[in-house]
């Protein structure tokens, strides 16, 4: 194991060091719900599967989690989203109008809208031409207030991995913590770096419901960091952040042990498909390799070729304005008669 010098006391903001949390009657007392009687939260009493406050901590879910990734659950936090789980971070470790980020576009839209919302500063180091990090100019960019490097790996919209290596040196060298955004992890051949969170006191890994495992719509977000930063966020979250029908469902389907490991291999087989026929379509002169459960494409026109797609009922995602990123599609890779469509309609513009 590395030493890397690092405390976290020296990174939180210090309203937040001397909070004193709000504690939840569901916090305050933990028991067995069928042999207690609860006369502390002021519920209503009758019934209906959700008339009770969820578990604040959600051990069940959290379990699960644990099982799965192979990793305590002292080191998880949960959110509504990873957006919440962002939020949270900029709101412990990085004080309004004078702290500020790094980002590294072309990467995900939130860590500049969570930064403007917070009033955090943002300093934007641009991936090289085959989008991987700049090692050298983002060490070179940080400040003593850099208090946050965001690595979205793989990265969207691009879809490719960053390099082990790159991140491996940014991990050791920047001064602050640094976020690993993993929101497309289980699409990707890369390791996760949960496997390696004990060596690095100042990462943080963020992975979602959202993508990989089909649950967008209940908003789970997760945290991985060390016991301290996860206490640290545990101070500041609100009580009943991840309400009961989500913990319901996540564990739920979560227990279908086969069913993600399957959808997953479908949609990579997909992803080869669709890069297939892609590369016969005429107007696209670029196919970006993909980590990830979407394609990023250079055309001709992209605001031309979004339009015509739109005209024939498909919806996809324009990137063009994003930097580096000039005249490419975004194609999220859907079931086979989806992506089969999508080619046939591509080739018939
Ligand atoms: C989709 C996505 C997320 C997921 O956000 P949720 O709030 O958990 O749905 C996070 N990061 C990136 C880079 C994403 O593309």
């Amino acid at each position: 194991m590395k030493t890397i010098n690092f405390n976290i006391n020296d990174i939180v903001r210090p309203t937040i060091k001397a909070l004193k949390p709000y504690s939840s009657a569901r916090d305050e007392f933990q028991g067995n719900s069928d042999a207690m009687v609860f006369l502390d939260a002021n519920e209503n009493p009758f019934e209906n599967g959700v008339n009770r406050y969820p578990d604040p901590q959600q051990r069940t879910l959290k379990s699960i989690l644990s099982e799965i990734k192979n990793i305590d659950t002292k080191h998880i936090l949960l959110g509504n989203g990873s957006d919440e789980v962002l939020d949270l971070i900029f709101r412990a470790f990085c004080e309004p109008n004078e702290d500020n980020i790094i980002i590294l576009p072309p990467t995900y839209g939130m860590y500049s809208v969570l930064a403007n919302i917070n009033a955090i500063g943002i300093k934007e180091v641009r991936l090289s031409d085959d989008f991987q990090p700049k090692v050298d100019d983002i060490l070179n960019m940080a400040d003593s207030h850099s208090k946050v490097l965001f690595l979205c790996s793989p990265n969207n919209p691009t879809g490719n991995s960053f390099s082990g290596a790159s991140i491996e040196a940014l991990l050791s060298k920047f001064k602050g913590i640094v976020v690993i955004d993993e929101a497309y992890i289980d699409f990707s051949e890369e390791a996760s770096w949960l496997e390696r969170l004990n060596e690095f006191p100042n990462l943080m890994i963020t992975q979602t419901l959202s993508k990989a495992y089909g649950m967008a719509g209940i908003r789970l977000g997760i945290c991985y960091a060390s016991t301290e930063i996860i206490s640290i966020l545990n101070r500041i979250k609100p009580p009943y952040n991840v309400n009961e029908l989500t913990q319901q469902k996540a564990i739920q389907q979560l227990n279908l042990k086969e069913l993600a490991t399957n959808q997953i291999n479908d949609i990579l087989k997909e992803r080869t498909n669709l890069i297939a026929q892609l590369k016969t379509v005429s107007f696209i002169s670029k196919i970006y390799p993909s980590d990830a459960n979407f394609v990023l494409v250079k055309v001709d026109d992209a605001v031309k070729r979004y339009d015509q797609l739109i005209e024939k009922g498909i919806v996809i995602r324009n990137r063009t304005t994003q930097p580096g990123c000039e005249n490419c599609l975004r194609l999220t890779v859907g079931k086979s008669n989806e992506n089969n469509i999508l080619i046939k309609t591509l080739k018939g513009l």
